[in-house]
């Protein structure tokens, strides 16, 4: 059967890893969280002293950042979890995977990824993981930067109260418990903001991308309706 690359993007904790995870496990594709690319990389400048806070806003020491890059000083990758055989990402070959997944980097991530010298280092790699299909990538920019060929284009949506609910719930259920709603609520508004007006790559629906809606679909039915747009690509 022909393989192809799945690219899903969407606004902020709307479901798109749970979804294309899914999709890789079932068809048998490599699945790449792009997101947590940008995480590792926003993590290893805020470990670094690399991002100061004053009257709110945020900035990031892009001459060091891009330096550290440039010398070879962070590498992300993933590393298989050999429990449920999921990817973790790695900063520096040390598993990050909850470290990225926390507050604190959700509110620095889309200063760090508006960087054009961040997009370049982390979308070469990304086009590389692609070279040979079979993949299913969720992010931003895949359907349009990345990826802007992919077979199939998903982007994914919903309310952002909804995305927020499904964060925190989240963020409970693994002891997080020192955030409020309100916080979480917070963060996806401001992110959707940063993502969808920056300038280089921002979050936009590719023109030639399938639009879901999932704010009242459940997992099952989102999965399985990723599914069949999918037969309905490889078949084409
Ligand atoms: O998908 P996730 O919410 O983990 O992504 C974290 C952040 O990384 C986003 O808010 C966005 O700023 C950035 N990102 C990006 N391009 C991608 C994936 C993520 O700019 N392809």
């Amino acid at each position: 059967m022909k393989k192809i690359i799945v690219a899903i993007d969407g606004f902020s904790s709307c479901g798109k890893s749970t979804m294309a995870k899914e999709l890789a496990k079932k068809v048998g594709y490599i699945y790449v969280d792009t997101g947590a690319m940008y995480r590792v990389v926003t993590l290893y400048a805020m470990r670094n002293g690399m991002i100061s806070e004053a009257d709110d806003k945020k900035t990031v020491d892009e001459q060091c950042l891009a330096q550290d890059i440039s010398d070879g000083k962070i590498t992300v990758s993933f590393q298989l979890n050999p429990e449920n055989n999921l990817p973790m990402a790695c900063l520096n070959g040390e598993v990050v995977e909850s470290e990225i997944r926390t507050l604190d980097v959700s509110n620095n991530v889309s200063n760090v990824s508006a960087l054009s010298f961040v997009r370049e280092f982390l979308t070469s790699q990304q086009k590389a993981m692609g070279k040979k299909k079979g993949i299913v990538m969720d992010g931003r920019d895949i359907g349009t930067a990345v990826f802007p060929k992919a077979e199939l284009k998903i982007f994914l949506t919903a309310t952002p109260e909804v995305r927020a609910k499904r964060r925190f719930d989240e963020m409970m259920e693994k002891g997080e418990t020192d955030v409020t709603f309100e916080e979480v609520l917070k963060n996806v508004q401001e992110r959707d903001y940063l993502d969808t007006h920056r300038d280089i790559a921002p979050l936009k629906q590719a023109d030639d991308a399938i639009v879901i809606d999932n704010s009242n679909l459940t997992k099952d039915e989102q999965n399985a309706l990723l599914l069949s747009y999918f037969n309905e690509a490889v078949n084409k």
